[in-house]
C-alpha cells in the first residue's frame, strides 16, 4: 500500500486533472516532442515510479534507463526557493533551466512507460497547438500560474528531500533498501554521482500569484486543500496537523 505521502500527492494530481478540464488542448496519445530530459521532480512523486517499476517487474529495464541518461546539471534554486526569493524571504536570484532536451529514455514508440505515474511537471505540460520543430507550446497565462501554484504545493509535500531532474532523483533512489534490486544494476557510485546533482525541496513560502489571477486559480487551491486524505485534510496534513 502507497504511504501516505503519495496519497496526498494523487489526491493533488486528480483535482489539478478535474481543473484542467476546462481549457482545450491539443495534447492527445502519441502527441510527444515534449518528452524531454528536462523533468524536473520530488523524491515523493520518483518513490511512486520506484513502486511501479517494483510491481511490474521491471529492474533490468529501468537500470537500463537511467544508465543511458544524459547529463544534467544541479539547479540553483527550486520553485519555493524562487518564490521565497520573489517574496523577500530568502536569497534574490533567477532559477536556471539546466535540463537536457534529449528525448526523455521511458518514451518508446511515442508512449510513456511510466504513464500512471509520470511526474507533476509531465502531467502540467499542455498546449493549445500542437508543438513540434518551430512551434513551441502555448498556454493560458493563468494555467502556467496554477501549474507552477501545484508545483509549490508538492515541493512543500516533499520537503527535506531530494529535488531535481526526475532521472537524478530516481538514480538517487536506488540506493534505497527497497530499490535494491535496481541498484545491483547499476554501477556502484551511480546514486552518489547523481544525488550531488539534487537540492533539497523546500516549504511553501507563499504564492505568486497575481490579484486577477486568484479569481481563478482560488477554487483550484481550495479543492486541493480540502480534500480528504486518511480521514484529514489536505491542508491540515501539510500544516503538520
Ligand atoms: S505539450 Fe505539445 S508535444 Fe506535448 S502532448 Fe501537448 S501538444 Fe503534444
Ligand atoms: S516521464 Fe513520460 S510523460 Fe514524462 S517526459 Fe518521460 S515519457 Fe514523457
Amino acid at each position: 500500500m502507497p504511504p501516505l505521502k503519495e496519497d496526498i500527492l494523487q489526491s493533488i494530481y486528480e483535482t489539478f486533472a478535474e481543473w484542467s478540464t476546462r481549457f482545450s488542448f491539443a495534447c492527445e496519445k502519441n502527441c510527444a516532442s515534449c518528452c524531454t530530459q528536462n523533468v524536473i521532480m520530488t523524491a515523493v512523486e520518483g518513490e511512486a515510479i520506484c513502486r511501479l517499476i517494483r510491481q511490474t517487474g521491471r529492474d533490468l529495464w529501468f537500470a537500463d534507463k537511467l544508465q543511458n541518461k544524459g547529463t544534467t546539471g544541479r539547479p540553483r534554486m527550486t520553485t519555493n526557493d524562487f518564490a521565497g526569493a520573489c517574496l523577500g524571504q530568502g536569497e534574490d536570484g533567477q532559477p536556471e533551466l539546466l535540463g537536457n532536451m534529449s528525448p526523455c529514455p521511458f518514451l518508446e514508440n511515442d508512449c510513456c512507460r511510466i504513464y500512471e505515474v509520470r511526474p507533476f511537471s509531465c502531467r502540467c505540460f499542455a498546449s493549445e497547438q500542437r508543438c513540434s520543430a518551430g512551434i513551441s507550446a502555448l498556454a493560458p497565462t493563468y494555467y502556467l500560474s496554477a501549474a507552477t501554484a501545484v508545483l509549490q504545493i508538492i515541493e512543500h509535500l516533499g520537503q527535506g528531500e531530494y529535488w531535481g531532474n526526475m532521472l537524478d532523483v530516481l538514480s538517487a533512489l536506488c540506493d534505497q533498501p527497497q530499490n535494491r534490486g535496481v541498484a545491483t544494476l547499476l554501477p556502484a557510485s551511480f546514486a552518489d554521482q547523481s544525488r550531488v546533482q539534487l537540492v533539497q525541496a523546500k516549504p511553501l513560502p507563499g504564492f505568486l500569484l497575481l490579484e486577477d489571477e486568484m479569481e481563478q486559480i482560488a477554487p483550484l487551491l481550495e479543492a486541493i486543500f480540502s480534500r480528504k486524505v486518511g480521514g484529514k485534510t489536505v491542508e491540515s496534513i501539510l500544516n503538520g496537523r
